[in-house]
This record gives structure tokens, C-alpha cells and sequence, in this order.
């Protein structure tokens, strides 16, 4: 059995490149980091607990994939460059295939972002695992929830309601496994397709958009909680209320085949995961919107708008109201 200093460096200190602006990496009491001066540190954390994040028999990849993608999309919500990264996690033993599995999904996005681990902690129990990221923003550009004006337009990037899609059919496929015997045809029809499923375990944190808004949004969020909730808090943050056109909300053709109009709605609305980001941008920068966003591979659709009237009024485009049903989109 490695010791807890051979698993550091063999899963974690070999496999993070060396930064400029890190001038003592694992290995010591402390890392030593040299911060961009006239810009913010940003500093966000999550922890995943096993069987109450995820299912305890999720794939090691995934966990480890996921573990940091909903960290950077709390940067890329307030737009922030992502740089440095610590990982505390929490093992009931040493499982080397799931330590090999685990590092390719955490290390994937730090590859391609050019981040560094700067060290972490490593204990036995439950499994658990706590991510911290830094990253950086010049004073004046942060996003922040507090920023909506009325008349600003609300934007979403992405589709909505994938995620929790995925999540509803998982839970089915778990209830039917859970009553024994073989899945049934049924549940062989309703699986997630593999498009559908990268959404909940393999979301895209939307840094480059996050760092694009820069200047342009007056407010963002990542959507984790579903946009409703989501956009609550930005309203609530901003002092301000909004109404919001159902026949907008961005769809995937796969929950459309997949639900009715009004499920497919109420999920948009109500599922959690998505990690897409919720901003809103003045009427005026709508053309500056459009340009900062043209080289990026990644859609965004215009849902509504801020009003003075506090609260978030869902509505069809002929006028009438939509009612959000908490569990609507469970009746499929
Ligand atoms: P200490 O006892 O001084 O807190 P540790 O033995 O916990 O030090 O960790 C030794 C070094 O390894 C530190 O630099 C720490 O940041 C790093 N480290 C420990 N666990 C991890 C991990 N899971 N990922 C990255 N770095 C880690
Ligand atoms: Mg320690």
C-alpha cells in the first residue's frame, strides 16, 4: 500500500504542470502564489459527498470531472480567470483503479485550462471531495449577482432542462433496478441517451463566455439550482423583477422528443445541473454582445427582461401567465 505522500505524488504532483505564478506548488506546508497585481482574487468551493451529490456508484471519472467543473463555473459566472486549484479529498481506502479513474476526470479540465493543483489534503472516510478554485478579475469586471438594471435584457447560454432530465431518467432506471430482476423494455426505452447524459455528469463550465461578458453583462449567475431559482437570486440580489416568455427558454430537440410542451417547460425552469450561465445585458451593448460572442462555440438565446416590479413573471407570449409547478416535470 503507497503511503499518503507516494499517492500525492503519484496521482496528483506528477500530473500538474508547473505555473509561472506559482512559486511553491504541493510539497510544502504551503503553497506560495504570486497574485496578478490590480486584479480581484476569486475564490469559490464545493464539496461532493457521496449519496447525496451523486450515487455512490457513479463513474470515478465523472466524480472527478464534475468535482471541478461546477467549481469553475462559480468563476465563469462571476468572470473570472480560472488559475489555481487545491483538492481535499476524503477516501475510505486506497482504491488504485478508482484514484487512476478519478485523476483523468479532475485533471481533464485543468489540462485544457491551463491550471495548476497547488495542493489539498488527503484523509480516509466517506468519500468526500472538496475542490477550492482561484481565479482572477480585474476590480471593475466582476459579474455579480447585484448589477441587473431595468430594461436590461436576460439571456441564457445553452439549453435548459438537459440535466435534470438526464437525473429524472436515472432515478427511474434506479427505482426499477432497485424492485430486483432484469430492466425491463421500459426501462431500457426511457435510459439517458449518451448526449443527454454528458449533460448531469459532464457539464461545460463556460469560462471563455464568463471572461466574454466581461464589460458587456450587468449581472450573472451559473444555473445549478434551475433557472427560476437561479434568476430569483439575481433579481433578488438587484433589487428588481422580471418577466421571463416560456416560448423562449432554449430546448434541445432531445427533451422536446422526449416530453410534452408544458414538461419540457417546466423542467427548463425548475431542473438543476445545467451549469449554463443566466446573465442580463443592456439593451444599448446588445450589438457589442453579439460581437464579443461570435467566436465563442456556444449559443445564447434572449428570455426576457428586467422590470421594476419585484418577483419573476413566467409568461406565454400571448400574455397569460405560466404557473411553475415544483414537480411538474415529474409526471412523465
Ligand atoms: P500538512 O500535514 O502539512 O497539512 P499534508 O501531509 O496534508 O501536509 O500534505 C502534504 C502536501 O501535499 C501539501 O503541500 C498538501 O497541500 C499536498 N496535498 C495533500 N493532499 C493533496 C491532494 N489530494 N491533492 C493535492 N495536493 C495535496
Ligand atoms: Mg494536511
Amino acid at each position: 500500500m503507497p503511503t499518503e505522500f507516494e499517492l500525492i505524488e503519484q496521482f496528483f504532483t506528477a500530473h500538474t504542470k508547473q505555473r509561472r505564478d506559482v512559486l511553491l506548488g504541493i510539497g510544502d506546508d504551503c503553497a506560495l502564489l504570486q497574485a496578478p497585481t490590480g486584479q480581484l482574487l476569486a475564490v469559490s468551493t464545493d464539496t461532493l459527498i457521496a449519496g447525496v451529490h451523486f450515487p455512490i456508484n457513479t463513474a470515478p471519472y465523472d466524480i472527478g470531472y464534475k468535482a471541478l467543473a461546477v467549481n469553475l463555473s462559480d468563476l465563469a459566472a462571476m468572470g473570472a480567470e480560472p488559475a489555481w486549484i487545491t483538492l481535499a479529498l476524503t477516501m475510505p481506502q486506497v482504491d488504485i483503479a478508482w484514484l487512476t479513474a478519478f485523476r483523468q476526470g479532475f485533471f481533464e479540465l485543468i489540462d485544457r485550462y491551463g491550471l495548476q493543483l497547488i495542493g489539498g489534503d488527503t484523509t480516509r472516510g466517506p468519500l468526500s471531495i472538496s475542490v477550492q478554485v482561484h481565479g482572477f478579475v480585474p476590480e471593475n469586471k466582476a459579474l455579480r449577482r447585484s448589477g441587473a438594471q431595468v430594461g436590461d435584457r436576460i439571456y441564457v447560454s445553452g439549453t435548459l432542462g438537459d440535466a435534470g432530465l438526464a437525473l429524472q431518467l436515472l432515478m427511474k432506471d434506479a427505482a426499477v433496478g432497485a424492485t430486483g430482476g432484469r430492466p425491463s423494455r421500459k426501462t431500457q426505452t426511457v435510459a439517458a441517451s449518451d448526449g443527454i447524459s454528458r449533460r448531469l455528469h459532464h457539464p461545460e463550465p463556460r469560462i471563455n463566455l464568463g471572461l466574454a461578458l466581461r464589460g458587456i453583462a450587468t449581472s450573472a449567475i451559473d444555473i445549478s439550482d434551475g433557472l427560476a431559482a437561479d434568476l430569483g437570486h439575481i433579481l433578488k440580489a438587484s433589487k428588481v423583477g422580471a418577466s421571463v416568455l416560456v416560448e423562449d427558454l432554449p430546448l434541445s430537440s432531445e427533451l422536446k422528443e422526449r416530453l410534452t410542451q408544458e414538461q419540457a417547460w417546466q423542467l427548463a425552469l425548475s431542473g438543476g445541473d445545467d451549469y449554463e450561465l443566466c446573465f442580463t445585458v443592456p439593451a444599448e451593448r446588445e450589438s457589442k454582445l453579439i460581437t464579443a460572442l461570435k467566436s465563442l462555440d456556444c449559443a445564447y438565446t434572449c428570455i426576457g427582461r428586467i422590470e421594476v416590479e419585484p418577483g419573476l413573471r413566467l409568461q406565454h407570449r400571448n400574455g397569460t401567465a405560466f404557473p411553475l409547478s415544483v414537480d411538474g416535470y415529474r409526471h412523465f
